[in-house]
């Protein structure tokens, strides 16, 4: 992670004010405020603020004159209820906001998420980092035979070390070249907004990001799937920790009910119950392709 002492040195006086309020705080949230969780080689995500409790979707969805709680368990049992019918309102009664460093290539997967609010890092009026996304070597895929969208086999020795170097050359010369064609004394002098457009996919951006609890859990929900890809999954999960910091109960029963669920339709829906009354079932007489049999093997398996 790349922070200049003088950014951390912004953000630890940052942490050390404090406000009394009346709304609801969530301490293990609160511990983790503004403080930069390292992603990637050169990234990073924190928490700048957020809105809402466990208590706040309950509240909401009792519509209720005070917070609404009544017991733990009969509130978690609310929350869980509220998950496992998709019900969306009572969670978008919360929100959350991120400070985001991350590669271009990710930032265009993460700007699909319309369902959020986004200021970005201009690199028309300010000048770019010198600073880009390497895998390591455990992530440096070849293309997967069978997906795709997707990795194989881990390149090894090698092979490994020369695309690490073709990755590394290409983006520090279109680097040097962007600074040669800002520099208004021995370059170009050209604008900021024109000068950028030779840069690499792997250079850093930074953005605020600012999202609803439903909608979150609906990214979380696409990008922690093993099909999302590793880069952007590696930002979901520290986001996945700091939803059971800041809502443990609700983040409970989004893995119960969401990440950890599958969805049957209803053609495989016939095919499970014959198999559980014990009929043999054949792909051929499913009604299912191979691919939704495949599929559903696979869950069944586990
Ligand atoms: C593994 C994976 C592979 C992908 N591959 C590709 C790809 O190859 N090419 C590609 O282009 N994208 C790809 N995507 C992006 C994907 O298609 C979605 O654009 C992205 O995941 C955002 O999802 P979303 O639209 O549901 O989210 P959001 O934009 O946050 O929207 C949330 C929900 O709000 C509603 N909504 C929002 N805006 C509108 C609107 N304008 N009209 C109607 N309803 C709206 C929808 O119900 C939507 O589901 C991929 C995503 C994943 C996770």
């Amino acid at each position: 992670m790349s922070l200049t002492d003088a950014q951390r040195a912004e953000i630890a006086a940052h942490a050390q004010e404090t406000s009394s309020t009346r709304r609801p705080t969530v301490p293990a949230l609160e511990a983790m405020l503004y403080d930069p969780q390292e992603v990637l080689d050169h990234g990073f995500l924190r928490v700048i603020d957020y809105m809402g409790d466990d208590s706040a979707i309950v509240q909401a969805a009792r519509v209720s004159y005070g917070r609404g709680t009544r017991k733990v368990s009969e509130d978690a049992g609310l929350i869980r209820y509220l998950m496992r019918h998709r019900h969306s309102s009572p969670f978008e009664m919360c929100e959350i906001k991120f400070h985001v460093k991350l590669p271009i290539f990710i930032a265009r997967q993460w700007i699909r998420h319309r369902m959020a609010s986004v200021n970005e890092y201009s690199a028309r009026y300010s000048i770019l980092d010198s600073e880009f996304y390497l895998p390591a070597p455990e992530h440096m895929a070849a293309q997967s035979e069978i997906n795709r969208q997707g990795r194989g086999a881990v390149l090894e020795g090698a092979d490994a070390a020369a695309v690490l170097d073709i990755l590394r050359d290409d983006a520090m010369r279109t680097y040097r070249n962007y600074e040669t064609m800002l520099d208004t004394d021995e370059g170009y002098g050209l604008a900021r907004e024109l000068a950028r457009i030779n840069l690499t996919l792997n250079t850093y951006t930074q953005w605020y990001w600012k999202i609803d609890l439903h909608n979150l859990m609906h990214f979380l929900a696409l990008r922690l799937d093993p099909h999302a890809q590793y880069e952007i999954r590696a930002y979901a999960e520290v986001m996945l920790k700091i939803l059971h910091a800041w809502v443990p109960q609700t983040a409970s029963a989004f893995e119960d009910y969401r990440r950890g669920a599958v969805t049957f339709s209803a053609g495989m829906m016939k095919v499970l119950r014959s198999m559980l009354a014990g009929e043999a079932v054949e792909r051929a007489d499913s009604g299912l392709s191979k691919r939704e049999w495949d599929e559903m093997m696979a869950s069944l398996k586990g």
